[in-house]
């Protein structure tokens, strides 16, 4: 810790505001040190807090907040007092005569568990030294992160928490073993089907993720190379994860009508979940393209009717109509990718092949609703930004499938896919096992605005859910789907991660065309016991943590 943190933590701990006189000389001496910001946010502290603490009973008290517990109980006003990095009273500090290091005043504002997201993309910025706050999620909201998904992992699980724990991470964050990653490892990028002996090495990798501390097992079974497995190799290998009290979470084979099509995928992970027994958890469910809209009615009903069987279902779902992937994998088929880089640019570049694979794009560009569904939101070439697919194709003067094959030979390009109807949205999103998620991704609006874009527009301008089914299902539902011990409720002995905001200003910024603006409202978000959102402003503490599955013997 710099001297400057430390003495902003010194600050940010404040105390009953006794002390003026040292409170005004503590701030002389320190402020040409510090943001102007918490200089004037941080009017309550008076003394260090190590001295101070020894006779307060809490470290932070937040007072006078309505309590929306994440049960889905209704609310309440209460004061909650947290030591060190857990929730130890809920009730009336006055009757308690309560003293406290610090005092947050939530008049007026939601008191509710810090939100938890099954899925993001997040492993690479934890691990990177400008990103590892992980500020497009605290500013949600956000207190704890799944990653890891879509079969993407890594192979070393223990590697990746402990540099997440040594470098500090803004929010607590939880790893998946990857699929995709492990079938890559021991098979590499063929199409081909395990032997035996490659089945056991894969198995031997998902049990060592677990034991690492992995919470489950994810799969792409829509991405190379994870579409290459027969749902029996994903059977097998959940059962490991199944053993060691981990769950499935998957990136469906088809959320369209590319190959077994949305229900057949259902049906796919549902067989998935029964055998192996395991949960199993829908990533960013969707009906994808208009051959499907409308589908969502048979989709939640299938789900329905394996829960009332006593198969663990569940999904999750970001609240846009776009989803955000890359040109290649939303109109490249498959079979153009076996072998890697390398064969598919082979193939690409081949009289023979090549009319063929622009034929199958031209198809899967249909089912995704047109060149105009799709908006190039990451480029190498700058300029290619912002612009759809027929624009691009029209100033290249090629149709929209070739100039999107020339695009994706020169290099990866990020793309949001305007493909879900409102119709399906909203069907999904009123059910009790729909979590929220973000799926955040570059460029995508949805990495920084996901949880109050739904406080926004589906609890407080549509009126389709309820502030407290919101909550409950962005935080306690994903804890007890994902399995995560004492997070997702404010209880008594849970870990202190909270969020509190302002319902009148709660609200997502980031657009299409300005995907990295901040969200707002969210005045204080602590993590672990921690101040890392103060008054809407990151405070600068990592205080978040790598979780690690506890897995039994
Ligand atoms: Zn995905």
């Amino acid at each position: 810790m710099s001297a400057r943190n430390q003495l902003l933590s010194l600050i940010s701990h404040g105390v009953f505001n006794r002390f003026a006189i040292p409170l005004f000389v503590l701030f002389a001496l320190i402020a040409p040190l510090t943001h102007p910001r918490v200089v004037q946010t941080s009017s309550h502290s008076s003394l260090p807090a190590n001295r101070q603490s020894r006779t307060a009973q809490f470290d932070l008290l937040i007072i006078h907040g309505k309590v929306i517990d994440g049960s889905g109980r209704k609310p309440r006003t209460a004061d909650i007092g947290i030591r060190g990095d857990r929730i130890v009273f809920i009730g009336d500090a006055r009757k308690k005569n309560a003293t406290a290091a610090r005092t947050i005043d939530a008049r007026g504002l939601i008191v509710a568990p810090g939100f938890i997201d099954p899925h993001t993309h997040t492993l690479g910025d934890l691990s990177d030294p400008d990103r590892k706050s992980n500020q497009a999620y605290l500013l949600q909201g956000v207190t704890t992160v799944i990653t890891g998904n879509d079969g993407g992992s890594v192979l070393n699980v223990a590697e990746t928490l402990r540099k997440w724990d040594e470098q500090g991470v803004g929010t607590n964050a939880i790893l998946l073993a990857g699929h995709g990653t492990i079938r890559g490892r021991v098979l590499g990028p063929t199409d081909a089907q395990p032997t035996d002996a490659q089945l056991e090495e894969m198995k031997r990798l998902v049990a060592r993720a677990m034991d690492e501390g992995a919470f489950g097992l994810s799969t792409g079974l829509y991405y190379a190379p994870g579409s290459y497995a027969k749902t029996e190799e994903v059977i097998e290998l959940a059962k490991v994860a199944a053993a060691k009290g981990g769950v499935y979470d998957t990136h469906m084979r088809d959320e369209s009508s590319y190959s077994i099509g949305l229900l057949g995928s259902i049906k796919e992970t549902i067989r998935i979940g029964r055998e192996a027994r395991i949960p199993a958890h829908i990533s960013h469910i969707k009906a994808l393209g208009p051959e499907v809209w409308g589908q969502s009615r048979q989709a939640i009903d299938l789900i329905r009717k394996a829960r009332a069987k006593g198969i663990d279902v569940t999904a999750c779902q970001y609240p846009y109509d776009a989803s955000g992937t890359n040109l290649q994998a939303s109109l490249v088929p498959r079979w153009a990718e076996v072998g890697g880089r390398l064969e598919f640019l082979a193939r690409a570049n081949s009289p023979e092949v090549s009319p063929r694979l622009l034929a199958e794009m031209e198809a899967n560009l249909k089912k995704r609703g047109g060149a105009e569904t799709l908006l190039v939101t990451d480029a190498r070439d700058r300029k290619l930004i912002g612009k759809r697919l027929n624009e691009i194709a029209k100033e290249m003067d090629k149709p929209p499938v070739a100039a999107a094959l020339e695009l994706i030979k020169q290099g990866n390009v990020g793309v949001a896919s305007f493909n879900m109807s409102e119709q399906d949205i909203a069907r999904f999103m009123k059910q009790k096992f729909i979590m929220t998620c973000s799926d955040g991704s570059t460029g995508h609006p949805r990495k920084f605005g996901t949880f109050p874009r739904k406080l926004r527009e589906y609890v407080y301008s549509e009126k389709l859910i309820s502030l407290l089914f919101a909550i409950h299902n962005g935080s306690a539902l994903t804890a007890e789907t994902f399995r995560i011990p004492d997070r997702g409720l404010i209880r008594e002995g849970y870990f202190a991660d909270v969020v509190i905001f302002d319902e009148r200003t709660v609200a997502d910024r980031a657009t299409y065309e300005q995907p990295e603006l901040f969200a707002v409202g969210m005045k204080y978000v602590i993590v672990n016991g921690k101040v890392a959102v103060d008054d809407g402003v990151y405070t600068g503490v990592l205080a978040g943590r790598a979780l690690r599955k506890q897995v039994r013997p």
